[in-house]
């Protein structure tokens, strides 16, 4: 039976990263070429139409960053309001939640469970604990891994983990203390989104 991460990335076609380790290994779906899910899916023609390609990516993106369409809606408007171009600054307010910093940090394998980890407990943003995944961590921030939570299990194998990752240029990565800090805002090319996110702003904008 196909997960039902992976099947999210069945219906968008392609890698959404999911879930963790999987998603490098062959065991991936998308690498094993598992067609669209559905007894038919293999035979679905995909969405073409502009409005097809549009609502697409939207997918694409909130899938990825595990958002429902209210909360990823309230994003949009939060940027299209801000001084800035609406697609760098949906982009920076999507990559500067807590649940992304600690996944773009290497503490998490994906996304979601990021999530579930800040959502038990296990993080401190400047030394308070806190357990709400969406709340947006600005520049100069610390995020860090609680010192009763780094023995246990899950982190078991975390500083071996570490040795190979590399956190984007906008965060810094302390892997012995598991602690990063945000260095800046980052710019669009920063933070290499795989989504073409003026697409969004065109869905939207209709
Ligand atoms: Fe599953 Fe990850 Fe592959 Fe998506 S990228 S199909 S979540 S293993």
């Amino acid at each position: 039976m196909i997960d039902p991460k992976c099947h999210q990335c069945r219906h968008a076609g392609e890698k959404l990263f999911l879930k963790g380790a999987r998603c490098f290994s062959p065991k991936c779906a998308i690498v094993r070429r598992v067609g669209p899910p559905g007894v038919h899916g293999a035979k679905r023609k995909r969405a073409g139409s502009e409005f097809g390609v549009q609502l697409q990516e939207k997918q694409k993106v909130k899938r990825s960053y595990g958002l429902r369409e209210r909360q990823f809606r309230k994003y949009f408007e939060t940027a299209s309001k801000s001084k800035g171009e609406t697609s760098a600054m949906l982009a920076r307010i999507l990559e500067t939640r807590l649940d992304n910093i600690v996944f773009r940090l290497g503490f998490s394998g994906s996304r979601s469970q990021a999530r579930q980890m800040v959502g038990h407990g296990h993080f401190t943003v400047n030394g308070r604990r806190v357990d709400v995944p969406s709340i947006q961590v600005k520049k100069g921030d610390v995020v860090a891994i609680r010192p009763q939570s780094a023995s246990k299990k899950i982190f078991t194998d975390l500083r071996a983990i570490l040795k190979k990752h590399e956190p984007p240029v906008w965060l810094s990565l302390d892997k012995e203390n598991l602690k990063g800090q945000v260095e800046k805002v980052p710019g669009y090319d920063e933070m290499e989104m795989p989504f073409n996110l003026q697409l969004i702003t065109e869905f939207y904008s209709k």
